[in-house]
């Protein structure tokens, strides 16, 4: 029995270090077989993330290799490709790391009754969040609705130390056949976009490790304030790595209360934010329904558009309305939004324009490499006033005034939209080749006027809900 192999099913857990399961495997001594299973439920994925993905499982089969072991691909449902790995390996169980959202949740229950109905070994292990959401509990039993309390709950809660990355793994006598990553064509929906967007990606656990050390080298002591400046490098940029698992939550945390203690300013604030994604995984995990039904069902009568013009300029960065359009065109050029432009051209587009949070939510699942369910979520709600802990619905951001606050120089702006300078700059240009053809955009042509004034769009914002309260 123990000397069955083990398949390793990996999904968003594309690390060496601080991974339990890993760590737990290769401490059995059995020969490991990792697998990845390219199935319905990552088929779905949206056309930048799908992409990313592709760059994280490669980087990923490359560590594997270093450690003796080969990462085995294959297409299909999960269950029928695990079923069919082990009648072929003989292999005596399937372990994985856990996951949260509505897509994974169900299927990764079948998977283990299957398994387990099989007389397989079937175990899954923490290792996507610092806790699991299930064991941070309000003092009544219940679970947190609201950040400030439930960052009370989980700042000094311990957190379990990062396990080592392993050297060696013990490799099957024979390796089952793999399918190619080249012919699954995970970027076939990013049409042009790639080539624009591969250079701003840090694919894989080295590089994800490089930026955390680099950020608290420095930056981590500006952090409280440079956070909210989009025209300035003031963050991490870890959310591409943690949505993949090519650095471990656990590992950033330590790192993080390392900073905290030797005093570094900003520290404080950087652990909040990891406690932040992590309280969109308890929200996720209590209330499932926060990825696709308002979180508060006083939101269903809400008269939201749904897709629109003014929602596909919105999209195609040509509001008229400069910091939206810069949010949205770095997204195009980059594949992430800095945090405070995600919170402005969400606001923009459920109040100014009037339309359903999941229109927003959908692109922004189409277009961001740091794609994650939870907090995409969680974010989208927030913004639109419709979540927990949201931000009230009558307090509209103001684009215009946002700007002239957080992006005072208009290096942000002018980064982004060529339209605004003499000489634009190569990431302002980008865009425009990495969006459809079919959306006919010209540098050339002029800057276009708001699709809204602001007042009006204001103004009719909060009529609505007026109307809805009524
Ligand atoms: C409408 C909207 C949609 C969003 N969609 C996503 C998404 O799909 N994927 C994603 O990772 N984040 C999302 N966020 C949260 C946030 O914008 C990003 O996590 C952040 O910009 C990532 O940059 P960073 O890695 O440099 O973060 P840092 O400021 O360096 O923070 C460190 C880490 O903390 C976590 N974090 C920081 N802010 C938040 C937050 N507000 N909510 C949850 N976790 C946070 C992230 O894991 C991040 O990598 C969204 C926010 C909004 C308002």
């Amino acid at each position: 029995m123990s000397e069955q192999p083990l398949i390793l099913w990996v999904r968003r857990d594309l690390r060496l270090g601080d991974q339990p399961m890993l760590a737990a495997a290769v401490a059995t001594g059995r020969p490991l077989l990792p697998v990845f299973v390219l199935d319905p439920e990552t088929e779905a994925l949206g056309a930048a993330a799908k992409w990313r993905l592709g760059l994280a499982v490669a980087e990923f089969a490359r560590a594997l290799e270093k450690i003796g072991l080969r990462l085995t691909l294959r297409r299909g449902p999960a269950l029928a490709v695990l079923q069919a790995l082990v009648a072929e390996t003989g292999a005596g169980g399937v372990w994985w790391s856990r996951l949260y959202d509505p897509a994974a949740v169900p299927r990764d229950i079948e998977v283990k009754a299957a398994l387990k109905s099989a007389g397989l070994e079937a175990r899954s292990f923490a290792g996507h969040l610092m806790h699991e959401p299930w064991e941070v509990e309000t003092g009544q039993g219940g679970f947190y609705k609201v950040f400030t309390p439930y960052w009370r709950a989980v700042r000094d809660r311990g957190v379990a130390s990062p396990a080592a990355a392993p050297n060696r793994a013990v490799a099957p006598a024979v390796w089952p056949a793999s399918e190619r990553l080249e012919d699954w064509d995970l970027g076939a929906a990013m049409n042009r976009g790639a080539a624009i967007v591969a250079p701003y990606q840090a694919v894989g656990e080295a590089a994800a490790r490089a930026k955390l050390a680099a950020f608290l080298d420095g930056p981590v002591d500006r952090y409280a304030a440079a956070r909210d400046l989009p025209g300035v490098a003031g963050t991490s940029r870890l959310s591409e790595n943690l949505t993949y698992g090519e650095i471990g939550i656990r590992e950033v945390w330590h790192a993080g209360l390392r900073a905290r203690d030797e005093g570094r300013a900003g520290a404080e604030s950087f652990l909040r934010e990891l406690a932040w994604r992590e309280f969109a995984y308890h929200l996720m995990h209590h209330t499932p329904q926060i990825t696709h039904a308002n979180w508060k069902p006083e939101w269903d009568s809400f008269p939201w558009r749904g897709d629109n013009p003014d929602a596909l300029r919105w999209k195609q960065g040509m509001t008229g309305e400069p910091f939206v359009d810069a949010a949205m065109r770095e997204m195009y050029v980059t594949g992430t939004m800095h945090n405070r432009a995600r919170m402005i051209a969400g606001s923009y587009l459920t109040k100014h324009l009037l339309t359903d949070w999941r229109v927003g939510l959908q692109w922004f699942a189409d277009c961001l490499t740091d794609w994650d369910p939870a907090s995409n979520a969680m974010g989208w709600q927030w913004v639109a006033g419709s979540g927990p802990d949201a931000a009230p619905y009558f307090r509209v951001f103001n684009p215009s005034g946002q700007a002239e606050k957080f992006d005072a120089k208009a290096d942000y702006r002018r980064r982004f939209i060529a339209e605004l300078s003499r000489n634009p700059g190569p990431e302002a240009l980008a865009f425009f080749d990495a969006v459809p053809r079919s959306w006919g955009l010209d540098p050339a042509r002029p800057y276009p006027a708001p699709v809204i004034d602001l007042a009006e769009g204001r103004a009719r914002a909060l009529a609505a809900y007026g109307a809805r309260k009524a």
